[in-house]
């Protein structure tokens, strides 16, 4: 069964997701920790441990692997005109990242908004690639900085703490109450950089660690 989730923040537009972190190989360095953004992650927090928003991302971990997963993705988006994936989590197996593509390819009416870190393992280019050349399509590569670093890439997004990145869109939910308030900068393949400013108690901490490292 085809479980989403519908946040206030994302002005109650569906999503997909999986727990963070343990669906998220590219949350972590060579060494094995995590990079700085993923240290401060919203959804490893608050909300994201009550049981009722764990269920349906642990069941999503198994669910998509139906064969008639696709289907119905298909069906469950039929009146959507906008669709986030990955709220938390990401698309941590190759097969997973294909029948996404396959659910974007059959619902052209809606925007998808993908955020990921799979750019980083080689084995995911050609998918992604595909996905980026659906006109109903934006997978924005997540930068693993704190510090509004950017990466290559046709669309992506950072975290900065001082001064907003040269060019990026800033967004304005913190001032919004959280909300995206009818703002759909994410889905819009002509903002190439959406940045975000650091915010929470975790991702305050992490910001003060690396301040006095330097
Ligand atoms: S940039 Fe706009 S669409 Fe993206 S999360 Fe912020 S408010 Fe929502």
């Amino acid at each position: 069964m085809i479980k989403l989730s519908k946040t206030s923040k994302l002005d109650g537009i569906l999503s997909w997701s999986l727990q963070a972190l343990e669906t998220c190989p590219a949350s972590k360095n060579k060494d094995g920790s995590l990079v700085d953004a993923c240290k401060g992650c919203y959804a490893t927090t608050g909300n994201y441990n009550f049981p009722n928003v764990k269920a349906p991302r642990i069941h999503n971990r198994e669910d998509w692997k139906r064969d008639d997963w696709i289907s119905d993705m298909v069906k469950a988006l039929d009146s959507s005109r906008y669709f986030r994936w990955f709220d938390s989590g990401d698309m941590y197996d190759l097969s997973l990242a294909n029948k996404i593509l396959a659910v974007m390819q059959l619902t052209p009416w809606v925007k998808h908004w993908m955020p990921t870190r799979m750019h980083k393992f080689i084995k995911f280019q050609h998918t992604i690639d595909a996905m980026q050349e659906l006109p109903n399509v934006v997978v924005r590569f997540s930068s693993d900085s704190v510090d509004g670093k950017t990466i290559p890439g046709l669309t992506t997004s950072t975290i900065f703490s001082d001064s907003l990145p040269t060019g990026a869109v800033e967004c304005k939910a913190y001032q919004h109450d959280g909300k995206c308030n009818g703002c759909r900068a994410c889905y819009d393949k002509s903002v190439s950089v959406i940045a975000y400013k650091a915010h929470g108690v975790k991702m305050g901490k992490v910001i003060k660690i690396l301040a006095v490292k330097g």
